[in-house]
């Protein structure tokens, strides 16, 4: 068997940052639940995206149930979802019980598309509550018409920027723009701390709600007093403490990725049929995952098989929302862009700790099927 080559694995840093800080916890007894790391995690990231306040949760799918809930969507609300992205970002939106209109991509951003956002707006009006954009593979938004639009409508503009830790549009990070951001760090995103996110927002009131929630909504009282739902989805104080080590080298992890992506750039760009994803001058991406479409002979499966009989993992682009089964009963406004970048993309493996010899197995056998 031919050494295996991840599309995207845990990589802790060499220096052992995350071992110092889990050992600390160890050290005080702060194993659980809250402590120095979880505050001190919630203060770093925001100084690092520039943002005033954070809240650490189990899950970026916590963080995006949370930001739904502190934007006040509930029970039939409509919420503008962009239309391909992973299903984690939809779900929460049937967690508060409101109702998905999905929102088709463009080819300029594959994120949600401006124009297909107004038309949405133009037959809903300011009964939206919400509008729930995504940066996939660290590709940012456009997100000034975005912004634009939620604001003459009225709506709360959430950023799942998951997958964009380190992306920056027009100069500031991704996840920042919107009234609240969410990040993750699942094992396969840029950082990682096993399983966990973060929610930010400069809106001090409603991250301590957030926290207040997330920590089953306890009321200031002696005995177990509950006036409102509550939630289990604070982080641990072991986990921050990996997200500590991790931020210390978030932006090592960017500039491999952008290597990589500049590797394949190099040697696949110019294959007939072949189309990079799109880098728009108004953004630096995190290049999380590089991913390609392809429009001649040779197709996303073809690539995908090749890669498997050498032990290299590959994957589609994200299937839409709007052709899951468990979604297609909701609304999509667009024009079938979403549809065909899954159809033609295909992610590369993005490993950050590849070395140059493995990228030149990768490419050689990408080459060797034109
Ligand atoms: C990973 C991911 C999430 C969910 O994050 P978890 O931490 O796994 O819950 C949400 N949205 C997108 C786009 C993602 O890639």
């Amino acid at each position: 068997m031919k050494e295996k080559i991840f599309l995207a694995s845990p990589h802790m840093s060499e220096e052992g940052y995350e071992k110092h800080y889990v050992q600390e916890a160890f050290d005080t007894n702060w194993i659980a639940p809250l402590g120095t790391n979880v505050n001190e995690f919630e203060k770093e990231l925001a100084a690092k995206v520039g943002t005033s306040h954070a809240a650490a949760l189990s899950a970026g799918t916590a963080a995006i149930h949370m930001a739904l809930k502190a934007a006040g969507v509930g029970e039939g609300d409509i919420v503008f979802c962009q239309d391909l992205t992973f299903s984690a970002t939809a779900n929460p939106i049937i967690y508060q019980k409101a109702v998905p209109v999905f929102i088709d991509s463009d080819f300029e951003t594959w994120n949600m598309s401006p124009k297909a956002l107004e038309a949405a707006f133009e037959k809903y009006g300011d009964k939206v509550k919400a509008v729930l954009v995504v940066h996939l593979y660290g590709l940012s938004a456009d997100l000034d018409p975005i912004m634009e639009l939620c604001k003459k409508y009225g709506a709360t503009l959430i950023e799942d920027a998951a997958e964009s830790l380190g992306t920056t549009y027009k100069g500031r990070y991704t996840g920042t723009f919107g009234e609240y951001g969410i990040f993750s760090f699942n094992g396969n995103k840029i950082i990682t701390t096993s399983g966990g996110g973060m929610l930010v927002s400069n809106d001090e009131e409603r991250i301590a709600k957030v926290r207040f929630w997330s920590t089953q909504a306890r009321d200031n009282a002696r005995h177990y007093q509950h006036s409102e739902l509550g939630f289990n989805y604070r982080m641990s104080n072991v986990v921050a403490g990996i997200g500590r080590g991790q931020l210390k080298v978030l932006d090592q992890r960017v500039a491999k990725k952008k290597y990589i992506y500049e590797y394949y750039k190099r040697e696949l760009g110019c294959l007939e049929g072949v189309h990079m994803m799109p880098m728009n001058e108004w953004q630096d991406s995190n290049c999380w995952l590089s991913c390609i479409t392809l429009s001649g002979k040779v197709r996303p499966l073809d690539i995908m098989l090749a890669l498997e009989a050498e032990n290299i993992e590959s994957r589609p682009i994200w299937k839409p929302m709007h052709m899951q089964p468990f979604f297609e009963q909701y609304e999509f406004i667009g024009e079938g862009v979403s549809q065909e970048l899954f159809e033609n993309g295909v992610c590369l493996p993005s490993d950050t700790k590849m070395r140059d010899a493995d990228l030149e197995r990768i490419v050689s056998i990408i080459k060797g099927l034109f």
